[in-house]
């Protein structure tokens, strides 16, 4: 299925029970967990749906990597796992996902991105879920909208190595696909745009190993489950 396709689909499955366009945005939310391969645009796709009802993108990626920019004790101990493209450890990602899901903006909802990544982060994942659904009545579910993001090798590659970020405001361009104005400078701030550590070519080759070994099991037991 293509990505506009699903995530239009989730649109219109939340669409179909709501009667007006305020009860659609403000009512809860069931989480939704977003799989796929480093340069699938999960990050991409995370934001319409966040636009769309006011929830927000919890990213592991984007949480560790501010660890790391602020010089934590925790960013310290895991820069160098993510320069490398290796996975940090189970126990340290959920403790950031536990805090980061008990922030009052996730509530009513919010898009997982990049989380869970291995079958126990999978299994860690439900019974928090469960435990703060059934205690607090908070979102709309505890079982997640699981969405797959399936895209072809070749293009992986040249979405990741295309990929340039604005320091200053976050926006994505891509060489090939979504050049900005002008040869890397950010057309919003005019900031000169940078490739992510891990983007570089020795390490992507790993972080897409990495996913094949790791977060498919992820993508079928979530189908085992039925929330795919
Ligand atoms: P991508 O999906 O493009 O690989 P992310 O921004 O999601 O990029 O993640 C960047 C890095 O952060 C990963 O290569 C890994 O080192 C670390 N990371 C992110 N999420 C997790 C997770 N759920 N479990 C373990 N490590 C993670």
């Amino acid at each position: 299925m293509g990505r506009r396709l699903v995530v239009s689909v989730i649109l219109e499955r939340e669409r179909a029970g709501a009667s007006s366009m305020a009860e659609q945005v403000l009512r809860n939310i069931g989480p939704i967990v977003l799989l796929g391969p480093p340069g699938a645009g999960k990050g991409t796709q995370s934001k319409r749906i966040t636009e769309h009802y006011h929830i927000p993108q919890v990213s592991t990626g984007d949480l560790l990597r501010e660890h790391v920019k602020q010089g934590t004790a925790l960013g310290q101990q895991v820069g160098e796992l993510l320069a490398n493209g290796e996975l940090v450890s189970d126990h340290l990602v959920c403790d950031i996902v536990a805090w980061r899901l008990r922030e009052p903006d996730a509530q009513r909802g919010f898009v997982l991105d990049g989380f869970p990544r291995t079958q126990k982060q999978a299994a860690w994942l439900d019974s928090f879920l469960k435990f703060e659904f059934l205690e607090s009545g908070k979102w709309a579910a505890w079982l997640p909208i699981v969405v797959r993001i399936q895209v072809d090798y070749n293009k992986l590659l040249l979405r990741i190595t295309g990929r340039r970020t604005c320091p200053t405001c976050g926006t994505i361009y891509n060489v090939y696909s979504k050049p900005p104005r002008v040869d890397e400078i950010c057309d919003l701030e005019g900031a000169k745009l940078i490739i992510r550590d891990d983007d570089r070519d020795e390490v992507i080759r790993e972080r897409l190993e990495t996913y094949e070994r790791q977060t498919k099991p992820v993508a079928e037991y979530y189908e085992r489950l039925g929330g795919l």
